[in-house]
């Protein structure tokens, strides 16, 4: 069996930027599984498809095939064979990937990848739904948080650093919305596993994260 970590969270919670530090460290691949959600959200907004009808969201999702593949250790989303990347971080496609992730058959073809991936692979996740459906045999599970505030500040810091003009508070009342509906959605919402460990980065740097989550890690490993 392989080796994996699961960690799940809120949206600016900081989990990518420690699942690929983490996944560098520990030799493991990183599997960033919001990149799919959100390759699957542009495709149905090329399709044009209408966010608000879950019925045409169940159709048009059929003729995506999106798989990954890894370019110098970044990960990259292939929809129907096209590189995806450049169009992933929008704020539409991050919008409509928290209405699309709602439907049932968006989730069922893209846990089906997911879980196929790490059949073979040591490999560390991340999204909303690992420990609790995708993974729920996961050596590790992680359930990282940080209050809104400070995801918000992070992404607002983020933004400007990129010279994106943008506002503190608009951006705390979108990620209030996006929490709001990954957590309350019928279908594998956001939750921790019984079994995960919370680790809240509110008032924590990125390197006290990582030290915190490799101690587990290689203490699961040397057990397993
Ligand atoms: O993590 P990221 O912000 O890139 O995820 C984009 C959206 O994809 C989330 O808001 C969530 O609705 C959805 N998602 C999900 N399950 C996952 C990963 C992401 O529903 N495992």
């Amino acid at each position: 069996m392989s080796f994996c970590i699961a960690i799940d969270g809120p949206a600016g919670a900081g989990k990518s930027t420690i699942a690929r530090k983490l996944a560098a460290r520990l030799c493991l691949v990183y599997v960033d599984t919001g990149a799919m959600y959100r390759a699957m959200a542009y495709h149905l907004l090329r399709k044009g498809t209408d966010f608000t009808d879950q019925a045409q969201i169940s159709a048009d999702c059929q003729d995506a095939d999106i798989s990954i593949a890894y370019d110098n250790g970044e990960q990259i989303v292939l929809l129907n064979g096209e590189n995806v990347n450049p169009y992933l971080r929008s704020e539409a496609v991050s919008e409509k990937a928290s209405v699309s992730s709602t439907n049932g058959d968006v989730r069922k073809r893209l846990v089906l990848l997911q879980q196929k991936l790490a059949e073979h692979t040591d490999l560390i996740m991340d999204g909303r739904d690992i420990g609790t459906c995708v993974l729920p045999g996961a050596q590790l599970k992680i359930y990282l948080t940080a209050s809104a505030s400070t995801r918000a500040k992070r992404r607002y810091l983020e933004l400007t650093q990129k010279g994106v003009n943008c506002d503190l508070n608009e951006i705390e009342r979108e990620i209030n919305e996006r929490d709001y509906r990954d957590m309350h959605r019928e279908i594998s919402p956001l939750r921790k596993a019984d079994d995960a460990v919370e680790v809240d980065t509110s008032d924590m740097t990125i390197d006290q994260v990582v030290s915190q989550i490799m101690e587990m890690a290689l203490k699961k490993r040397k057990a397993g």
